[in-house]
């Protein structure tokens, strides 16, 4: 072993201390990059790997997101780390990490960049697969160092406007327009009529695409960001922000996520992206012309049953998708009719996939089996 090798071998023992588990044996959920530059591991960089290192074990491991406020600077942002955290719990199987880089950007601040690996086996291949990278943060506060909110950060030098409900934020080289963004604030108020309820304050990101999306989150990679069409969305119910990746003051599809996810913790989520498609005003033409591609698609695949549509294979092809353009007819279907029943058991029918099935079968009156006809059927009407 190279002397240098040597050495990194034993400062990454010393450094992987917190992650032992009770039996003394070296956890390997996360680990620092050979290519770490141990000969600048500062007591600083130490400190800090001290402070991320086990915080990453914990996340990786936890069946359920806890706010650390030993490591989150908490007065920014009272639930960081949110994002990263539901990010790998999407991942099939288990998951590791490995901290490639800690980097000082001013005298108290650092950027630390961590690969995330799923290591189920893939069907190409037995070697893990990268799942993200994520970019952090840190700061010194008082005599401790806290991981710092990068939304906050990126969006630092942004301009803010408020309109009606929505405090948007943009870059000051944005042409921003306000006729858009009253549009939107008047559906927020035709969506608060809809579900009954007072329209919360949404503090609404606009960026150019998917990527500057996930960027703002600490995304450096993952598998959404760089995709085709570039278009992106999330709903924030917590913060209540929506983060839209269209370069628009429009997105209805996100804002209706933030009032179901604010106030439906029962919406199945095969009809939560549908659902969100069906209040969409701004894709009227769109959903017409997807509803042709499903239903050429589905002419030529005779073999495939849509009664099993929640194991499916999600994404068909030409920006269509069974969860967002089939479960929006579904939704159109059921609230036909009846609108009460129908709105009622879409909302609060229930998380499981029984659940979902009982919804069309109570409303529709039609059994699991039937779904794929009576799908088709609708279908040949485009
Ligand atoms: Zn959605």
């Amino acid at each position: 072993m190279p002397p240098f090798k040597f050495l990194s071998f034993i400062i990454f023992n010393i450094l992987s201390y917190s992650c032992t588990n009770s039996t003394g044996q070296r956890s390997p959920d996360v680990f620092l990059s050979e290519n770490f530059s141990y000969s600048e591991l500062s007591n600083e960089t130490k400190e800090i790997l001290e402070l991320w290192q086990p915080y990453l074990d914990s996340l990786i491991k936890n069946e359920k997101f806890n706010v650390d406020s030993s490591v989150w600077d908490t007065e920014i942002d009272s639930i960081g780390g949110i994002e990263l955290y539901y990010h790998i719990k999407q991942a099939d199987g288990p998951i590791n990490a490995e901290i490639l880089n800690i980097q000082k950007l001013d005298s108290n601040k650092y950027s630390v960049k961590t690969a995330f690996y799923n290591l189920s086996e893939s069907g190409k291949s037995n070697n893990p697969s990268l799942n993200c990278i994520y970019d952090i943060v840190i700061r010194k506060k008082g005599k401790a160092f806290k991981v710092y909110n990068f939304l906050s950060e990126y969006t630092e030098d942004w301009s803010k406007k408020e309109v009606g409900n929505i405090v948007y934020h943009y870059t000051p080289s944005y042409p921003f327009n306000l006729i858009k963004a009253k549009t939107m604030s008047k559906y927020c108020d035709s969506l608060a009529k809809f579900f009954s309820m007072e329209s919360p304050i949404i503090n609404y990101y606009i960026f150019k695409n998917s990527q500057e999306t996930f960027y703002s989150m600490g995304f450096l990679y993952n598998r959404d960001m760089y995709d085709t069409y570039q278009i992106f969305g999330r709903a924030d119910p917590n913060r209540n922000i929506v983060y839209c990746g269209n370069n628009s003051e429009i997105f209805p599809h996100e804002i209706v996520h933030l009032y179901t996810h604010k106030y439906y913790s029962t919406l199945h989520s095969f009809f939560d992206e549908g659902f969100a498609e069906y209040l969409d005003f701004s894709i009227q033409t769109k959903k017409i012309s997807k509803r042709k591609v499903m239903a050429n698609y589905l002419n030529n695949n005779p073999q495939i049953n849509l009664s099993n549509i929640l194991e499916l294979d999600d994404r068909i092809g030409n920006g269509t998708s069974y969860k967002y353009d089939i479960s929006c007819l579904l939704v159109e279907k059921l609230l036909e009719k009846d609108p009460k029943q129908g709105l009622h058991k879409i909302l609060s029918g229930g998380t499981k996939n029984e659940d979902f099935y009982a919804t069309v079968t109570s409303i529709l009156g039609i059994e699991k089996r039937e779904i794929n006809n009576v799908i088709r059927g609708w279908l040949t009407n485009y």
